[in-house]
């Protein structure tokens, strides 16, 4: 599933032992594995290929340029949520046509670039929007097309934070409203709406909710076009299950074989926007203890990576395996597991150094004993993990490796005190 693999008690990434990278780069660093980025891809393109599909990789979760490279490189379009996104992408020739731009707040601005750069749908998320989306088209003279976010009404168990394919959510609009606005506006001259999108949020570990998303949807298309209007694609969206433990969800393929069948025939293009699924477990986050401390009866590691690194654990309580980069023989881990544990590790908190009680990576978690000095590597972290990173507590944003085969190259510098305060006048 990925190219982190332990090698005499030594974390790799591909054919680079961890360490290498940490003595080269420093800690914090985000490491990333290209080859699993490829990977991941590769299967999903195969997976789908029974149907004509465009796959936009979500850059949101991981969007660095130099990532962006080697996916457009490797046949990959994108799904942007912001003007800054399709900057990125662009600096990346990235091929705008095959671009998609979602969010349900896209100022004239970001519409402004977005028309001039080409991308090839506007994912639609309010009737508003689109009123807008057409007026500014007229007034630039631009055609584009559209694909209107519909929310199917699916529930799953995923955190509430992160669901978003329900009725009561800002995304999208419902079925009903839906069938109003290809009436109204199907036949625009500049913005042709040709196109359904549906987004289910994150998180799900069964393709159930896109077969009962494919199989709500379907009949509402059938109904569009029944009154005259085209609809030429369907995007399913992202929120494919991502490894952040080992075997927990659905592969490329399990997907393909329960939304492949439903869709033959149909005369319909597919768009997928995966991000979690395709880079989540691409990347690690390395951290160095700092300090060991017990604290009633509890133990912590003090590591030097915080909140402001990786959020996932403070916001949505989120799981990701915890374990150092170097072990004896007994301590190689057989499994990514919630509760892995094995003889002679003990319980720790893994906690960072930012001052908020929420700041944390990890809760009572079995590790081997670690020491001040020791490199932690936090796995699954290569999705919203550098994205969602901040200054807080006016701590530098981490380094970010790309590793390839034998190579390794830093992508992104760690950022310096000069950084901090160079917008400040
Ligand atoms: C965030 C997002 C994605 C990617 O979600 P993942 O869970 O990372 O696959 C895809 N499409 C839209 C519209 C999004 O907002």
């Amino acid at each position: 599933m990925d190219y982190f693999s332990y090698q005499n008690g030594n974390l790799f990434a591909e054919n680079v032992k961890i360490e290498t990278i940490a003595q080269a780069v420093g800690t914090p660093v985000y490491i990333y594995s290209k080859n699993t980025f490829i990977d991941h891809l590769h299967k999903m393109q195969k997976a789908f290929s029974e149907i004509e599909t465009t796959i936009c990789y979500s850059v949101k979760a991981c969007g660095n340029i130099n990532i962006l490279k080697f996916m457009a490189e490797a046949g990959s379009g994108f799904d942007i949520v912001s003007g800054g996104e399709l900057f990125r992408v662009q600096k990346a020739n990235g091929d705008a046509s095959k671009s998609v731009y979602a969010g349900v707040g896209k100022t004239d601005n970001e519409i402004i670039e977005a028309l001039n750069a080409g991308i090839e749908y506007f994912n639609i998320e309010s009737q508003e929007e689109l009123e807008n989306l057409i007026t500014i088209a007229k007034k630039q003279g631009k055609k584009t097309k559209a694909a209107l976010r519909i929310n199917p009404d699916v529930q799953y168990k995923t955190h509430a934070y992160i669901t978003t394919g329900v009725k009561e959510t800002k995304f999208g609009v419902d079925i009903e409203h839906a069938i109003n606005i290809f009436d109204k506006y199907a036949g625009d001259e500049n913005v042709s709406l040709c196109a359904v999108h549906v987004h289910l949020g994150s998180g799900g570990k069964t393709i159930d909710p896109y077969v009962n998303a494919v199989k709500k949807i379907l009949p509402v298309i059938e109904d569009i076009r029944k009154r005259g209007h085209t609809v030429e694609a369907l995007d399913l969206g992202g929120g494919y299950g991502a490894d952040y433990e080992s075997d927990t969800v659905p592969s490329a393929q399990q997907y393909a074989d329960g939304i492949v069948p439903l869709l033959i025939d149909k005369n319909l293009k597919l768009i997928l926007e995966p991000g979690k699924s395709i880079c989540a477990n691409a990347g690690i986050l390395l951290t160095r203890v700092i300090y060991n401390k017990q604290g009633g009866s509890k133990k912590f590691a003090i590591v030097d990576a915080g909140m402001n690194d990786l959020i996932r654990p403070s916001l949505y309580e989120a799981f990701h395996f915890i374990w150092p980069a170097k072990v004896d023989e007994k301590f190689i881990p057989s499994q990514r597991e919630q509760n892995f544990k094995t003889d002679g590790t003990e319980i720790y908190d893994v906690v960072g150094p930012i001052c908020e009680g929420a700041d944390f990576l990890a809760k009572d978690r079995a590790l081997p004993p670690v020491k001040r000095g020791d490199l932690l590597a936090v796995f699954t972290a290569g999705a919203y993990g550098y994205t969602m990173s901040s200054n807080y507590n006016a701590r530098c944003r981490a380094a970010e490796v790309l590793v390839d085969g034998d190579n390794f190259s830093i992508i992104r510098k760690r950022e310096t005190y000069e950084d901090l305060i160079a917008l400040e006048g």
